[in-house]
Order: structure tokens, then sequence, then C-alpha cells
């Protein structure tokens, strides 16, 4: 059996996101073991702790983005959210979507939701188009939010003046904190967003992540792009029907789409072969399907391997430093 065939790169594209998804669950669990460790008042931690957490902390990310641009600093509290936060930009504007469908855990456990309700109802449900598009816009809403508040509006003082504190010193483990003790309104935003993508599929995704969004409208001037050969389709629209993001991909012949991820099923939905490819501008030969995921997958470890290589991942705060905030965190949470 060839894995790397369009048929097959379905397959290969759920291994790799339960392998990120696993590696992410054990950067949760080394964090959580550090943060018990200063809670215990332990003189020592169990695990250092794994600077990939702060993955988990998008909008700081962005505030230090602000910074880095306004103030030339990377700044050292968090360092490796804003190398996430780059890496992860930089995916999206050259190979499209591709954190979505292939990293993202939330992605990964959305899409793992909408399989489980497909099987329990026995099929697909779409929202209304019309009522689709209308909230496709929400994501784009909170996005602008966020630009504006953090990007625009922010003073560069008060953009650093705000990484100094000790809550953004905290902010890694008030997430922590977010997953692992509950309010009421979390459990119910996430009960009722888990019911309503068992029927609709990736509804987080879809309608509500500004993190999407922004990576749509960068993903726009990615040189790849899914590519239709219109004289040798057959018009069967089988990839139309399988693309999780309803786009008609059978009418076009480039698709350009801010909601297209990058997530091949329609070119492994394809009866022909290579009428669909996701295929760079640049070249014109045709592209084997794994191309796409290896550019994707290389751009985001290089990237942090660059981060890494260049001092900017370890934050600068201490174990003690943890055990001295920590205590403030109840008070910086309010
Ligand atoms: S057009 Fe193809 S690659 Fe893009 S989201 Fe739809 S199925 Fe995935
Ligand atoms: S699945 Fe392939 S042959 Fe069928 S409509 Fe789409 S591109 Fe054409």
């Amino acid at each position: 059996m060839n894995l790397l065939s369009d048929k097959n790169i379905t397959r290969v594209r759920l291994l790799v996101q339960w392998l990120f998804l696993l590696w992410i669950i054990g950067i949760g669990i080394r964090f959580g073991l550090f943060i018990t460790a200063v809670e215990q008042g332990n003189p020592q931690p169990f695990f250092s702790r794994p600077a990939g957490v702060e993955g988990f902390l998008p909008i700081g990310a962005l505030t230090s983005l602000k910074h880095w641009i306004v103030n030339g600093e990377i700044h050292p509290v968090h360092p490796a959210a804003l190398v996430i936060f780059l890496a992860i930009l930089l995916m999206s504007l050259l190979a499209k979507k591709s954190f979505c469908s292939w990293i993202c855990p939330v992605g990964t456990l959305s899409e793992a939701v909408h399989k489980v309700g497909a099987r329990l109802m026995g099929r697909n449900f779409r929202v209304w188009r019309p009522l689709d598009l209308l909230l496709q816009g929400i994501k784009y809403l909170l996005l602008f939010f966020f630009v504006k508040i953090i990007l625009l509006d922010m003073p560069a003082f008060a953009v650093g003046a705000f990484l100094d504190t000790p809550y953004w010193a905290v902010s890694d483990a008030k997430m922590l904190h977010f997953f692992t003790r509950m309010s009421a309104t979390t459990v119910t935003v996430l009960a009722v967003l888990t019911l309503l993508s068992l029927v609709y599929r990736t509804v987080w995704c879809r309608y509500f992540c500004p993190y999407g969004a922004l990576l749509g409208i960068l993903s726009l001037l990615s040189p790849f792009k899914i590519r239709r050969n219109p004289q040798t389709c057959s018009d069967c629209r089988q990839c139309s029907q399988a693309c999780p993001a309803g786009i008609s991909v059978h009418t076009k012949t480039t698709v350009v789409s801010p909601e297209c991820t990058g997530c091949l099923t329609c070119v492994a939905a394809c009866p022909h072969q290579g009428v669909l490819a996701m295929q760079p501008s640049f070249w014109k030969k045709p592209v084997p399907v794994w191309v796409f995921p290896a550019v994707a997958l290389t751009l985001f470890m290089v990237s942090i391997g660059a981060g890494m290589a260049s001092g900017h991942w370890q934050t600068v705060l201490t174990y003690d430093d943890y055990r001295h905030l920590l205590p403030m965190l109840p008070y910086l949470s309010h």
C-alpha cells in the first residue's frame, strides 16, 4: 500500500493530527506537574517547564508581536508564545491554513466529535448556506476586535508594561487552570460547542475561532492552491461533497477561499488521478500529494527550531519566580 498516494492522504493527515495531539497532551501533563510542584512548595520541580505550553497564549502572542514591532524586542517572559505564533503565521502565508487541518488540537478534537456524531446519527448535517455565511462572519468580527484593541489602539508603552506584569508572567498557569479547574460557564460553553459539533462539522473553527480567521486571510497569499483540471474532470462532484469547508470545488479551476484548510480531502475523494492537486502557482509540473503537508510541517518545525536556536524559546522566569508569583494567581484573575 502506498501511504503517500492521493487516496491515503486522509489517513496520513489523521495520523499526523493525533501525533501532534499526543505531543501537546504530553506538554500539558509536564506543565501540570511543574505547576503542581510549585503549588506543593517543592524546592525542585518534578520536570522542567515545557516552553511549548505558550502555544496556548495566542492573545499574549499578539501583544508580544506588537511589542516586537514597536519596541524592537522579543519580550523574554514568554518568548515561545511569539515564536509559535510566527511559525503558524508563516505556515499560513506559504502553505494555507495547514495549521488548522494538520496540527491544531482543537481542529483534531472537533473533527473527532463530528465523526462520532455522524456515526450516531448516520449522516452529516450542513448549516443552511445563508446562515452559514452569516455565522462565518463572527470569527472575523472577533479577529477585528483583537486586532483593533491590541495591534491598532494599544500604545507602545502599554504593550511593554503589560508584558512586564505578574499577570502575563503567570498567564500560562492561568491557562492550565482554565482546563483543570473549569468554571460552570466554561463547562457549559464547551458542552454546547461539543453538542453542536456532533451535528455540524467543526463549529468552533468555522464560526468562532479568530485565530483561524487570521490564518484564513493570510492563506489567500499562499502560492499553494487546490487546482482542478477542467479538461479531465468528469464533473462527478465528489470533491465538493467531501470538502469539510463546504467549498464547491467542482466549479472552480483554482480554489481561492479563506475557508480552505489544505486538508486534501477533496484530492483523496476525486476518483481520477491528477485532476485535482494542491499545486503551487510557480510550479507547472504535477506535484505529489505529500509535498504540501511536507512543506507545511517543515515550515512549522524549522520556525520553532529557529526560535530555539536564537535563544527565544525558554522563559527568563526561574522556578523560584513561579514560587513567588503563583500565590498571587487568584488576585490576578479578577
Ligand atoms: S477545498 Fe479541498 S483542501 Fe480545501 S478545505 Fe475543501 S477539501 Fe480541504
Ligand atoms: S472529484 Fe475530481 S472528477 Fe469529480 S468533480 Fe471533483 S475534480 Fe472533477
